[in-house]
């Protein structure tokens, strides 16, 4: 089997560039007969709830949770490489996360939100920002997500020193250790976006993303390994902005497909998994 794509776009800016995402993007996917996943926070839902309702009605995409206010899970602290230059800063860099007590009324606030406005709860969850070692260790974060229905979760999207690329030698697990043996993380592999790409890498004038991303897809395929893939609707508010993204989205699919990766939405990913787990015992 030549891997497995897991396509996830975080719909985040409450804006008209999510309504690009939510009509563009849906159509998009549509096309291309291809499951992908809108990680949407609870300010963008809010904003539009008809526009994602209607993707909620789409079989190629799937709803699900970014948190409510973008608020992130655990304070992001990234130690710069020499020589780059990381959120304007050349040593360190810090986004600081919420506190316990901020999370758990920020993702009760959002679980509210689904059930009023798309009739159920999301099972779903992108950490803001990603993580190194996601909520691994932070098991009381775990306790308060699952206790909330959140199941699989991208919350891994950083290496040890909270930068990017996050590598594929890390591969979705179930937080058995910590004590949540249904909770599966599926990371945020490699760069979260084309712009963190270019933040990291600091590419030539002759780079381009989609020939980036053809690399790991090529890897995907020969080790048969799950790629975790992220993009945002940043952008996306004109048909001009949309085509910045929408263009490598549908050429980096067709061209993973055309390997013969396979592609899944979260909860298709996730319900295999725990069915594998079961099954072993
Ligand atoms: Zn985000």
């Amino acid at each position: 089997m030549p891997g497995t794509l897991l396509f996830g776009i975080d719909v985040e800016s409450a804006s008209p560039a999510s309504v690009g995402v939510a009509q563009w993007g849906t159509v998009l996917f549509e096309q291309l007969e291809t499951p992908v996943t809108y990680y949407v926070t609870g300010s963008t839902l809010q904003a539009y709830p008809e526009a994602f309702q209607e993707v909620d009605s789409n079989p190629w995409v799937e709803v699900q949770s970014h948190t409510y206010n973008h608020l992130l899970l655990k304070t992001v602290l990234v130690q710069v490489p020499p020589g780059k230059v990381v959120h304007n800063s050349t040593d360190w860099f810090m986004q600081r996360g919420g506190s316990v007590a901020e999370v758990e009324e920020d993702l009760t606030r959002c679980q509210e939100l689904w059930e009023r406005v798309l009739g159920r709860r999301a099972t779903a969850l992108t950490g803001p920002w990603c993580y190194y070692r996601g909520l691994g260790d932070r098991p009381d974060l775990l306790e308060i997500v699952c206790g909330l229905g959140f199941r699989a979760l991208r919350c891994w999207g950083r290496d040890e020193r909270d930068g990017q690329p996050t590598p594929l030698e890390w591969q979705p697990f179930f937080y058995r250790v910590q004590g949540f043996p249904e909770a599966l993380e599926i990371m945020a592999h490699d760069y979260q976006d084309d712009f963190y790409w270019r933040m990291f890498v600091q590419p030539g004038p002759e780079d381009t993303y989609l020939e980036h991303l053809k690399t790991v897809a090529d890897r995907v395929a020969r080790d048969d390994l799950v790629w975790s893939m992220a993009s945002h609707d940043h952008g996306c508010d004109t048909s001009e902005g949309f085509a910045q993204k929408g263009d490598w989205w549908r050429e980096i699919l067709e061209y993973a497909k055309g390997l013969g990766i396979r592609c899944l939405s979260v909860s298709q990913y996730y319900d295999e998994r725990l069915k594998e787990e079961q099954e072993q015992g």
